[in-house]
């Protein structure tokens, strides 16, 4: 994203936000083992299904997958039937959400894995998120960048010497971020001591082409993941021409940026849906309009309501439409030459991104972009995985449904690799191995919606 709107008009829905605070629902208890019988099991490490499995949880993490294997008495059952499918849950690695009502949807969307990337509130990245880490408040986990620029244009953290980057990386570590997020107007030298000194503080180097820089010296230098993949659009690909500010660069060029990837293994955050969305509201406020009235605005906060209507994109002239087009050859050329690629969404600062929902819309892209099911998949669970364990050694693993994984499960209704829409209502989501059934889910939605409701 590169607006600002954001902060001010979060202050106008505060106070709308804390009263929607008092709302929601306690979360489930943790049992200490839980038992998935009937199931078909989607373990996402590669393309295959396992019919007719158990899967027991216990203490948070998965202990066994199989068929027949023992049920532990007194272990909670979770019959699926025969028919449900348990995967991997999902992990949105791009957006800004930091509120409790936030966290609540993602996790009814079937996210487990959240990564705030830049502008959380102190409070979210350091109470809320150790609430939900000790089951007092339910959501994904969450892991959380901190923005640093060059420059107070974009309204993140600035740094103008290379002493100054250097009390960022202290700071943020103080205050238990888990990466650094690069901005556009950061200087050479600054983004040169973020990047050398930030991954051994535990801060690695992830967020947009730095313009003094550029994407492929960002890349040489370590930089472990692109947080837009339009990102070279700005600071990789030729530049358009003047008179045609939106043309997208020749295909002909995509080859190099896959390779540049490739060879340095950086993650790319596939952000279809945040490009096309921005796309689709350019120079259209109907189109905004139409954002607010969908059913899933309800669980928009307040402030979005306010601050979305007011962004810039729907008074542009002309049309996204070829560079969208681009998009979604590249993100395919990149899937088919193995360029690890996770799935975020820049919710909810995009107008027409909700949180949770905005997942949804990104996977489906994917697929319209030529990416098999599992493909597309794969963005939000097992690379969401290996993402956090290559950055971060020797944390819980997750992201596949696997023995010693963090217990994070969907169990869908009906096959995903059939149709993924089923993912958009679980039957119940576990995160943490706290299980959360459909029933639950519904009420977290409706306490959301009910703290949002404007009165009168
Ligand atoms: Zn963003």
């Amino acid at each position: 994203m590169r607006g600002w709107t954001r902060r001010q008009a979060l202050a106008g829905g505060l106070a709308l936000l804390a009263a929607g605070r008092q709302a929601l629902a306690a979360p489930a208890p943790a049992s200490p083992v839980t038992a998935f019988v009937n199931v078909n099991v989607l373990p996402m490490d590669r393309q295959r299904v396992l019919r007719g499995q158990t899967v027991i949880v216990a203490d948070g993490l998965i202990r066994a997958i199989g068929r027949g294997i023992a049920v532990p008495s007194g272990a909670r059952r979770i019959d699926g039937g025969g028919t449900a499918f348990l995967l991997p849950g999902l992990a949105d690695m791009h957006n800004h959400s930091d509120s409790r009502q936030d966290l609540a949807v993602q996790l009814a969307c079937g996210i487990t894995t959240s990564l705030n990337m830049g502008e959380a509130r102190n409070s979210f990245v350091g109470r809320t998120r150790a609430a939900v880490a000790r089951g007092d408040v339910p959501g994904p986990r969450v892991f959380a960048a901190l923005a640093v620029d060059g420059s107070p244009q974009y309204g993140h953290l600035v740094v103008r010497t290379p002493d100054e980057a250097r009390a960022a990386l202290i700071v943020a570590r103080a205050n238990g971020y888990d990466f650094i997020k690069v901005y556009n107007n950061l200087s050479a030298e600054c983004f040169a001591v973020l990047a050398r000194e930030g991954p051994a503080m535990g801060l690695p180097i992830v967020g947009h082409g730095v313009t003094a820089v550029g994407l492929a010296g960002q890349i040489a230098a370590g930089q472990a993941m692109v947080a837009h993949l339009e990102e070279f659009f700005y600071t990789f690909f030729p530049q358009p021409p003047e008179s045609a500010p939106n043309a997208a660069p020749d295909e002909a060029a995509i080859p190099a940026a896959v390779a540049l990837a490739k060879q340095a293994g950086t993650f790319i955050v596939a952000d279809l849906v945040t490009y096309g969305t921005i796309a689709s509201q350019w120079g259209k406020p109907e189109q905004v309009q139409a954002f607010l009235a969908a059913p899933e605005a309800r669980y928009l906060a307040p402030a979005y309501r306010f601050s979305w209507p007011r962004e810039g994109y729907a008074r542009k002239a002309g049309s996204l439409d070829d560079r969208v087009r681009f998009l979604r050859v590249f993100a395919y050329a990149l899937e088919q030459a193995g360029v690890p690629l996770l799935s975020g969404t820049d919710s909810p600062d995009i107008p027409g991104l909700v949180p949770g929902f905005a997942l949804h819309g990104n996977l489906d892209r994917l697929v319209a972009a030529g990416f098999s099911r599992h493909a597309a998949l794969e963005t939000a669970t097992r690379r969401a995985g290996e993402f956090i364990a290559k950055t971060h050694p020797g944390g819980m693993p997750f992201g596949t449904v696997t023995p010693g994984s963090r217990a994070d499960l969907i169990l869908a209704s009906a096959n995903p690799l059939d149709d993924l829409a089923t993912l958009r209502r679980p039957a119940g989501v576990m995160a943490g191995g706290r299980w959360h059934d459909a029933p639950a889910l519904a009420a977290m939605l409706a306490d959301v919606a009910a703290g949002y409701a404007m009165p009168g």
